[in-house]
């Protein structure tokens, strides 16, 4: 079946709905939203349609069908379980020439209802005509990731200035490379940061800029001496390993990177996410073996950023968790590069929920505390912590295991005190070794423990051991 593509205006119209279930709401929703005049036919309906009728989104009409009802309607649904009805209404639509959708029953309908990705006013509607409706929701979940709410944003603005873009670039050529320059300049990237009012401000300069049309949009000729349009850095967070803890906004940053400078606690399946033609740098890799000066990772994006690049910074977890995002941003705020973050799930979350292990829990945690073993400068401080009923979950610490011990003893915490080491969490590889900070030394010689692991000491520790579900089972001798 081939079928003819059509988005229809229904504002003001009428259209029958036969059916007053779940599935007959999910219709009459999408048809409310575009404005029609939505007649129910129902013996019994949802509680929603309740709520709908007596605010006056939804008429209900006479409890039983009959075909008069179809007199003077745009659209018909019929959506009852009752098939013989169903094909009813599909026939007395068909005589009326009203357009009829069968739920189920594709061989009965005269149109059909895409799966959409709604980003109004851009409005993506997606079919198989009906040969595999799950197909088109699995493609309709794919298209979802690529367009995120700011295409919407932009189409709005886009609509506003539709006149004056035509007037400023008269042939088509110029016109579409001004569109395609919008959506990698700052219009965009002000619109995905949700500031629709200086995403219209900076359209509002690129079109009133006095570059000639069909002239490069990428130079900006308000500027003295014409800079290439300026790059932007996205500082992304990875998660923990597992692929699919990433989240949706990183994934499209992954996807529209020019150049991605990931460290090396970033996994390789996450960086096979990114767009092909990327370039990666393992900025772990090029400077040296263990001490990345950071300074060199910020000249690094800077460079990227002015030559008009958009880069993307991949993170192990989250940037702001032990991750110098912070010191990041402001290396890039003092040097003028527009930047954006997109958080990640930090390793502490990912492992306790990989381990079995709530950070907090009514019994046992009332908060919990992200630390780590590294410290800038030698320290006198206070104690890492006392409390009791809190969870320590310390990050770079098993390396330096003997010394932490003795300070976690030191700053009060019992020596029976449960902790769970989670090694590679989140990995199909993850090991979580269980003990108390008694045997914590000879546990991470005795399985010779390795980076990246995390260590998360308190009462809820101890509960991996019946909680675990994640690979392999926790050891605790
Ligand atoms: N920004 C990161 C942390 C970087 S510090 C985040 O938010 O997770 C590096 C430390 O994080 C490691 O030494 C380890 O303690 C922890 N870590 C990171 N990934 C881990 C993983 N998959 N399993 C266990 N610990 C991990």
């Amino acid at each position: 079946m081939h079928l003819f593509p059509l988005f229809a205006d229904l504002s003001g119209r009428r259209v029958l709905i036969v059916g007053g279930g779940a599935v007959a709401e999910r219709k009459a929703a999408l048809l409310i939203g575009a404005g029609a005049q939505v007649e129910i036919v129902a013996s019994q309906v949802t509680k929603l349609f309740d709520q709908w009728i007596v605010v006056g989104k939804v008429r209900r009409g006479a409890a039983a069908f009959d075909d008069g009802l179809l007199d003077g309607c745009w659209l018909a649904i019929a959506a009852t379980d009752d098939r013989e009805l169903n094909a009813r209404v599909a026939a007395a639509a068909g005589t009326r020439r009203v357009l009829v959708n069968v739920v189920d029953e594709p061989s009965l309908c005269t149109f059909q209802v895409p799966s959409i990705v709604d980003r109004s006013p851009l409005m993506i509607a997606v079919s198989t005509g009906g040969a595999a409706p799950m197909l088109a929701r699995l493609a309709r979940e794919r298209i979802e990731t690529l367009f995120d709410h700011s295409w919407g944003v932009l189409a709005a603005l886009l609509e506003r200035a539709r006149a004056r873009i035509r007037a400023r670039y008269a042939n088509l050529p110029a016109r579409r490379r001004f569109y395609e320059t919008l959506l990698r300049g700052p219009v965009m990237r002000l619109a995905a940061a949700q500031r629709v009012d200086d995403a219209g401000a900076a359209l509002d300069a690129e079109l009133a800029g006095s570059a000639a049309p069909g002239a490069d949009a990428r130079v900006s000729s308000s500027h003295p001496h014409p800079l290439p349009e300026q790059g932007s850095v996205t500082l992304v967070g990875a998660g923990p390993g597992d692929p699919g803890l990433i989240t949706l906004n990183a994934l499209r940053a992954l996807n529209e990177a020019d150049v991605i400078l990931h460290d090396r606690l970033v996994s390789p399946e996450v960086l096979d996410l990114a767009r092909r033609d990327a370039e990666r740098i393992d900025v772990g890799k090029i400077v040296g073996k263990h001490h990345t000066p950071q300074a060199q990772i910020n000249e690094l994006m800077l460079d990227e950023a002015r030559r008009g690049k958009r880069v993307v910074r991949v993170k192990g977890g989250d940037a702001f968790i032990f991750g110098r995002g912070g010191e990041e941003i402001e290396y890039l705020r003092e040097h003028g590069i527009r930047y954006s973050i997109v958080p990640g799930i930090t390793a502490a979350i990912a492992c306790a929920a990989y381990a079995g292990i709530p950070l907090t829990h009514r019994d046992h945690a009332q908060s919990v505390r992200f630390a780590t073993a590294h410290r800038r400068r030698s320290e006198t401080e206070d104690g890492v912590l006392t409390a009791a009923g809190e969870t320590l979950a310390i990050y770079m610490g098993v390396a330096e295991a003997p010394p932490l011990r003795d300070r976690l003893l030191a700053d009060g915490w019992p020596a029976d005190t449960p902790f769970a080491i989670v090694e590679n969490g989140t990995r199909p590889e993850q090991r979580i070794v269980l003990g108390t900070l008694a045997d914590l030394v000879e546990r991470v010689r005795t399985h010779d423990v390795h980076a990246p692991a995390l260590l998360i000491v308190g009462a809820v520790a101890a509960l991996a051991a019946q909680n675990h579900w994640f690979a392999a089972p926790p050891v605790d001798r």
